[in-house]
């Protein structure tokens, strides 16, 4: 199974099967790793303006290929961030929220999310 193969088989069954969490490891690694143990804890969160990612530090924002984390911003890789919202958007598996993100940052936020208001 290949990456695209993979993002079809997510998009027709909707959910983390066995065989597609053993895929998804195969083919990201650590990176897949990280994503799925992201979505398995409740950890991708859905406003109305972004998907948030809480990670171990921090929350980051992801909104397609961008993510605000270290790791998107310096080495401009794709991040696990970027991966566990890719899956979580086809399978369902985050939690919604009926709220903007980004009132939540103008009011005392680290002023590393400010360059994005
Ligand atoms: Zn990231």
């Amino acid at each position: 199974m290949d990456v695209s193969e993979l993002f079809t088989r997510l998009e027709d069954e909707r959910q983390l099967t066995p065989d597609l969490r053993g895929e998804i490891i195969r083919i990201f690694g650590d990176r897949g790793r990280k994503a799925l143990k992201a979505i398995d804890e409740h950890r991708i969160k859905k406003y109305r303006d972004f998907f948030v990612v809480v990670g171990t530090s921090d929350e980051y924002i992801v909104e397609d290929e961008f993510c605000t984390c270290p790791d998107a911003l310096y080495r401009r890789g794709s991040c696990w961030h970027v991966l566990a919202v890719r899956i979580a958007s086809l399978t369902g598996d985050y939690e919604k929220y009926d709220l903007w993100y980004q009132d939540n940052w103008n009011a005392g936020s680290p002023a590393d999310k400010q360059y994005l208001s």
